[in-house]
């Protein structure tokens, strides 16, 4: 069975643990950098970027979540996860993990939408996806490689780029799993391509 980590250090994690299960694939949620040689996926959930960077350096993890980006196994960051594997975030020096090629702007719906519900078409995923926004940021560029799956009022939402998959909402608070589906195909697709 596909193994689908979920970074248990801070933010949505129980949801995405249920989106996972219902997608058929078994989760896992990692609290300590060992157990990612476990799993053929990772995905890092909302919450908040700075708290979550601040317990990654914490635990010691940030040499092992690059590692984990350059063995081939995909990446799923949603929201504050997308903030953490993007290469250049507005406003900052330096990125997270800094893997795709995109420039994210944090909390960029405003303060008066910090939190709205818009109905996307996400492109090989679904026409008609309830998305959930939460102080969200947005892709403001992204590089040439990467492919865009998903506009809000023509700001880029959600995008993929090989193996990594970001997105701006939270996939996982509702109960329609399609995006979920797709990044555990993703994870399919590239352990085929291991063997
Ligand atoms: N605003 C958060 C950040 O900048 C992201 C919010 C979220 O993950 N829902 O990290």
């Amino acid at each position: 069975m596909i193994k689908v980590g979920v970074l248990g250090l801070q933010g949505a994690v129980r949801e995405h643990v249920l989106s996972v299960e219902a997608c058929g694939a078994e989760a896992v949620v990692i609290k300590r950098k060992e157990q990612l040689d476990e799993v053929d996926g990772l995905i890092l959930p909302g919450g908040e970027s700075t708290t979550m960077r601040r317990l990654i350096d914490k635990y010691d993890f940030m040499d092992s979540l690059k590692q984990f980006a350059q063995s081939g196994k995909p990446m799923f960051g949603t929201c504050a996860g997308l903030i953490l594997l993007a290469k250049h975030i507005i406003g900052y020096d330096e990125p997270h993990i800094g893997v795709m090629d995109v420039r994210v702007e944090r909390n960029s719906f405003g303060r008066q939408r910090e939190s709205f519900e818009a109905d996307l078409n996400i492109a090989g995923v679904a026409e008609d996806f309830a998305a959930v926004f939460i102080r969200a940021p947005h892709i403001v560029e992204a590089g040439e490689n990467v492919e865009i799956l998903a506009k809000h009022n023509d700001r880029i939402v959600a995008a993929r780029e090989g193996r990594f998959l970001g997105c701006s909402f939270h996939p996982e608070l509702t109960d329609d799993h399609r995006l979920t589906g797709y990044f555990v195909e993703m994870i399919k697709e590239s352990k085929q391509l291991a063997i």
